[in-house]
């Protein structure tokens, strides 16, 4: 039972959280809450140690906080960590010590190779950074995966179950995986459903209404706006739930034009994705991306912020005030 984890397993140990942006900062503050010893090592000079000192960590460069440290957490971008594992961690890590991942990516694809005498683990939150600290403010949490790949010193599940415990993690539930169905399941949700699938379901529907010649702000309502509350239904009761919310017109609108949209063809190409994350294919275009400086990514990142849902979206959520509290 997730309910009688705790963070014992990793009390008198030092925990060097590297990296403080979503995860690290709500890692940093979860973890020191939950009693836990943490440092934050980051660049000196670098873009957030301003704001860890202001939070009142203690600030090490990467290399002293690694040194020092009984569990590392790699909370920097993926396509980061293996030059900070090469130059950083590889070489200051202590033996038996334990090397933590918020997403197995690097591990499971191999573009980092860990060393063979420290524990290697997982602890993935299935939500975004803001929601764990938040989460654990109000004293629950977010569901938390947690996987071994390297177990050196017979602890690693329990270092691994004691950090997700610091989190608040436990508080929600606590589910063991391993590295490789983490890192496939993540990259293929967020492409063909969080992100990817959703975004551009919500831009292909703006832009059917508007070349229908409705008005942009009455589309971003239909098709964006309230895309929240079906999300919310689902989140909170899935889809019994969400059927139960909606008028029976939109059930059968819902019965007979969903799987017009979504059909078995959607599903094939989703297949097809998904085999792009399994063969590695996927993994290689992204590290060859980043290693040549973002080219497709920028083009591609300025097309979403130049498409007029963006534009009439602007307008609309500066007139809703609301939105930006809390
Ligand atoms: P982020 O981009 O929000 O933050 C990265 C941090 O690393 C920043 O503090 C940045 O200053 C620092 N950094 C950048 N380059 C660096 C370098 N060369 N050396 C040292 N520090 C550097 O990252 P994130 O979204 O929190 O992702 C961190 C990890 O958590 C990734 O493995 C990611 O896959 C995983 N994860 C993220 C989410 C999420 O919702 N964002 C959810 C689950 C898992
Ligand atoms: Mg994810």
């Amino acid at each position: 039972m997730s309910a009688t984890v705790t963070t014992a397993a990793l009390e008198g140990s030092r925990i060097a959280v590297l990296g403080y942006g979503s995860q690290g900062r709500s890692h940093a503050l979860n973890l020191r809450d939950s009693g836990l010893d943490v440092v934050v090592g980051l660049r000196a000079g670098g873009p957030t140690a301003a704001k860890a000192t202001a939070d009142g960590f203690a600030v090490a460069s990467p290399e002293e906080a690694v040194r020092e440290a009984d569990l590392v957490a790699v909370l920097t971008p993926d396509m980061v960590q293996p030059a900070l594992y090469r130059d950083v961690i590889g070489p200051n890590l202590k033996a038996g010590a334990a090397l933590l991942f918020a997403h197995g990516f690097n591990v499971h694809f191999k573009t980092i190779v860990p060393r063979t005498d420290i524990d290697v683990i997982l602890v993935a939150p299935k939500g975004p950074g803001h929601l764990v600290r938040t989460e654990y403010e109000i004293g629950r949490g977010v569901p938390c995966l947690y996987a071994v790949y390297q177990d050196v010193s017979g602890k690693a599940a329990d270092k691994a179950k004691a950090y997700a415990a610091g989190l608040g993690g436990a508080r929600a539930l606590l589910i063991e995986t391993d590295f490789k169905e983490e890192t496939e399941t993540d990259l293929f949700g967020e492409q063909a459903v969080l992100c990817g699938g959703a975004s551009e379901l919500v831009i292909k529907g703006f832009e059917t209404l508007v070349e229908a010649g409705y008005r942009p702000e009455i589309a971003y309502y239909e098709v964006l706006h309230e895309l929240k509350l079906i999300v919310d239904l689902l989140y909170q009761g899935g889809i019994t739930k969400m059927l139960t919310y909606i008028s029976e017109t939109a059930q059968y609108g819902d019965y007979v034009s969903g799987p017009r949209i979504v059909d078995a063809a959607t599903k094939e190409r989703m297949k097809a994705v998904l085999k792009d994350i399994q063969d590695g294919t996927f993994a290689r275009n992204w590290t060859a991306e980043y290693a040549a400086g973002l080219p497709n990514y920028q083009r591609f990142k300025q097309a979403d912020l130049d498409h007029p849902i963006e534009k009439v979206g602007a307008e609309l959520r500066k007139k809703m005030t609301w939105l930006n509290e809390a």
